[in-house]
């Protein structure tokens, strides 16, 4: 308690921080009275503290020829496990605040995954909405002009997260070997598949989180096989989550973007999906134009259609309370969290007390950063692997996340279905124990 509010004090307004602090530190009691020592030594006060953080000015031409101004962000935040490692999002909403709730979260997610990565985030406000391939080009360089002194193979090495996908990792690592003059492979993940980048990365956030419901819905006896499956979001983590579900026999039948959500009875189309998502970068509103069973709103949330899995991996606290309660009415079975922290505390309480099972993001989306972590094996030791090797991989780290979370439940809380629970403790213990060895 004293913590949370040392940490509100001295940095009021960021409250995406708060939240995602709060609920880690509030679940950490058990495992501070096992470790006295962790909290004689501060372990908590220093884990909320980054590293490092830092704030630049991101100025670039845009087509008309005038100049634009941007803030970019990277927060270095524990590098106790291994090279600051997490993605950067480019967004209209980021801030420090922001920036720092989702670095909070990467420490804990990458000590899950067991590879050896410490937490980072970063990016910037610039908006990637309606802006032409030669301005994105021209602001990721700008971006990296500034940030390339930062970054190290061994130092800290970003990815993609909201905003930032193949092309713009494209852009920032074409500068930032321009700049350096090293093929350095191992700076940044998430890369095309000719030039560094891993089998199976773009589809491992998504995977990965239909992997984590999967061991979930099995300690009931359960599984995908014939279930409605509601998917909130349409980027990169949504549409692989959507394969992967209909890869296992669920279906798919509603997914959203911020315009609105979709309602296709018969499943989503992925085809059709990627098209008008990725290709035309178009809204949600075309796929429903091309495609006469399919249902357009842009009223409402996509949590109101009645499913038996709901993987909300659109965006941060995008499942409140009241969602969580009409998926609770429509008898929901397991929410697992392709986003970081899209259900609020509210949302996560009324899962706990109706014993749904409910999958953290930092435990349930931990495979697009372990694959990021593959990647790095790949590169350091300049190696290519399969498909079929990495998915393996991915698969044996999401069952080992999943197990570490009950495991760590059963003994701090005398259940494993306390996941949240399980996750922020698993976690804190590993970074924990190595920020106390290296003193
Ligand atoms: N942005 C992703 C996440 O939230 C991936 C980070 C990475 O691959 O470094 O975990």
């Amino acid at each position: 308690e004293a913590v949370y509010a040392q940490v509100c004090r001295r940095d009021p307004g960021e409250t995406e921080f708060h939240q995602a602090v709060g609920e880690v530190l509030h679940t950490l009691a058990p495992a501070l009275q096992a470790h006295p020592e962790y909290v004689d030594a501060l372990i908590p006060e220093r884990m909320c503290e980054p590293e490092r953080q830092l704030m630049f000015r991101v100025p670039w031409v845009d087509d008309a020829g005038r100049v634009q101004v941007n803030r970019g962000y990277r927060v270095e935040f524990s590098s106790a496990l291994g090279p600051y490692k997490g993605g950067l999002r480019f967004h209209p909403s980021v801030n420090l605040g922001i920036v720092k709730f989702l670095g909070f979260e990467q420490i804990f997610k990458n000590a899950l995954t067991g590879l050896a990565i410490g937490g980072g985030k970063g990016g910037s406000d610039f908006d990637p909405k309606g802006r032409s391939d030669h301005e994105v080009m021209r602001f990721c360089q700008a971006f990296m002009t500034e940030l390339y002194r930062h970054l190290g193979e061994h130092t800290d090495v970003p990815a993609g997260d909201i905003g930032v996908g193949g092309r713009e990792i494209g852009y920032l690592f074409g500068q930032y070997k321009r700049i350096t003059n090293r093929f350095e492979a191992g700076v940044l993940t998430g890369k095309g598949l000719s030039w560094g980048g891993s089998q199976a990365r773009t589809e491992a956030t998504g995977y990965g989180a239909v992997y984590f419901a999967q061991e979930m819905l099995a300690t009931r006896g359960q599984d995908f096989d014939g279930r409605k499956v509601v998917v909130s979001g349409s980027g990169n983590v949504a549409v692989y989550a959507i394969e992967k579900v209909h890869a296992l026999g669920g279906t798919v039948v509603a997914c959203s973007d911020s315009s609105g959500y979709l309602v296709d009875p018969d499943g989503i189309d992925l085809e059709l999906l990627k098209a008008v998502k990725e290709v035309r970068r178009a809204r949600l509103s075309a796929y429903a134009e091309a495609r006469p069973t399919a249902r357009f709103s842009d009223r409402g949330s996509v949590f109101e259609v009645p499913c038996d899995i709901a993987l909300p991996c659109a965006t941060q606290n995008e499942l409140g309370g009241q969602e969580a309660g009409v998926l609770v009415k429509n008898g929901v079975l397991a929410i697992a969290e392709g986003a970081n922290m899209p259900c609020t505390p509210e949302a996560i309480e009324v899962f706990r007390e109706a014993g749904v099972l409910f999958g953290p993001g930092k435990a349930a989306n931990a495979g697009g950063v372990a694959t990021s972590a593959l990647e790095m094996q790949q590169n350091a030791s300049r190696d290519v692997w399969t498909f079929e090797q990495t998915e393996t991989r991915l698969a044996t780290v999401m069952r080992s996340v999943h197990a570490q979370c009950r495991a760590t439940a059963e003994t701090y809380a005398g259940t494993p279905d306390d996941y949240v629970l399980g996750a922020n403790i698993a976690g804190f213990l590993r970074v924990a124990e190595a920020m106390t060895a290296q003193g």
